[in-house]
């Protein structure tokens, strides 16, 4: 299999710090085209013939967030990009960013267009001050070149919070607040940044919309699976050969991208596992290379497609090492904002720490099973609710991992 680039269609071709290398790329030429293109049936276009949906995680209909925008009665409309890429095994939109970063404006000026959004946040997370720099450098150029018209775009540097990959806490951000999530509903897109409708889209979702424009929505919508089109980044890491960022059509299968673009497990080891979509999701077994990536086929094995991450685990690891660096980081980045999750991270850590050492009992597994179904359904937002849900798909895929762990007073 072949990759088809449509988000990442100049990284690698173009210099990322000119503006005129991306115009005579063929770049702006979308937006001069949506301008010309009534609103509403550039909103139709995206929502009802292209079918992209979010490439952020929630795989929420793109056109669907924009059209609810639209349709407020309100003056002050928001677009806010969402840049604060901090999942782990993910870099994906740092590659758009530091590739083609003009994609990215010009995917967002389309939105302003289409909602009628005078102001414009990307909000990066702060660790990427590449990808903040060559941002800001494409937005002066932007403007002065004319082309940001009346629509203002400001790059905005996260603190490093992973929750304020979080619509709703970077919002909370922007005004200046904690970054916390918020209460939902009312969504974004019907009262977000200042109480104002607030389109909160992902790096890749924009990166992909000058081409949609351009090249036409029926073309993107016959590419990849039927119900989730077009492409999708990938990110391999872990025990895999080639840990790269690729981007495939959503029909691709995980074995088109590990045994494929991968080039299979390091050093002639066997596949044990994958962990899909980041931290928060749960693993796949071998058994689960012939399905394709797209967000339905991944969820029905069981499975999150997320943000594309996927960390490659060989034969020769222990699960339960895994699970507490993953159990160490929610630790440290559960935001604190309600009790279930600030505490159940701790203890969930702690109780990973002794079971990692060995001195671990089947009682720990309990507690762990116990705190874990609390967490699930008291916790405020997804963070704290998914904190546990590798815990909960090792335990089920692999037992023989914890018995191995398992301390003699069992
Ligand atoms: Fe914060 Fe965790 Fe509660 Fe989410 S679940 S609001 S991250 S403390």
């Amino acid at each position: 299999m072949e990759e088809v680039r449509i988000a990442l269609r100049n990284v690698g071709h173009i210099k990322p710090d000119s503006i005129d290398a991306y115009l005579k790329a063929g770049g702006y030429e979308a937006l001069k085209k949506a301008r010309t293109m009534d609103r509403g049936e550039l909103i139709r276009t995206i929502e009802e013939t292209s079918r992209l949906r979010g490439r952020g995680g929630a795989a929420f209909s793109t056109g669907k967030k924009w059209s609810s925008a639209f349709a407020s009665k309100e003056e002050t409309k928001y677009i806010v990009c969402n840049a604060d890429e901090g999942e782990p095994g993910t870099f994906k939109d740092r590659v758009i960013m530091e590739g083609d970063p003009h994609t990215v404006i010009e995917g967002i000026l389309i939105g302003a267009w289409a909602v009628g959004a005078k102001d414009c946040f990307i909000y990066v997370r702060g660790e990427y001050e590449k990808s903040i720099r060559l941002l800001r450098k494409a937005v002066k150029t932007a403007e002065e070149k004319g082309l940001t018209g009346d629509v203002t775009i400001k790059v905005v540097s996260g603190a490093g919070a992973y929750i304020c990959g979080e619509g709703t806490a970077i919002v909370n951000s922007l005004e200046g607040l904690r970054g916390e999530p918020r209460l939902k509903p009312p969504s974004m897109a019907v009262k977000g940044l200042h109480g104002y409708p607030t389109v909160v889209n992902n790096v890749e979702t924009f990166a992909v919309i000058p081409e949609i424009v351009n090249r036409g929505a029926e073309w993107f919508g016959s590419i990849g699976a039927e119900k989730f089109p077009g492409t999708k980044l990938m990110c391999l890491s872990g025990d895999v050969k080639n840990r790269v960022c690729v981007e495939v059509p959503t029909n691709a299968t995980l074995r088109d991208v590990v045994e494929g673009f991968g080039g299979g497990i390091a050093d002639g080891r066997k596949l044990k596992a994958i962990q899909l979509g980041g931290s928060s999701c749960g693993f796949v077994t071998p058994d689960a290379l012939d399905t394709p990536i797209d967000f339905d086929s991944i969820r029905s094995i069981g499975a999150s497609l997320g943000s594309g991450a996927v960390f490659v685990i060989d034969e020769t690891r222990n699960i339960v090492d895994i699970l507490l660096e993953i159990a160490k980081f929610f630790k440290h980045e559960s935001c604190g904002k309600c009790t279930p999750c600030r505490e159940g991270t701790m203890r969930i850590a702690e109780i990973m720490e002794k079971i990692a050492c060995g001195n671990g009992t089947r009682t720990d597994i309990e507690l762990i099973k116990t705190l874990s179904g609390y967490m699930q359904k008291t916790c405020f937002c997804p963070l704290g609710q998914s904190a546990t849900t590798a815990f909960m798909s090792a335990l089920k895929l692999f037992p023989a991992d914890f018995d191995a762990k398992l301390g003699k007073e069992t």
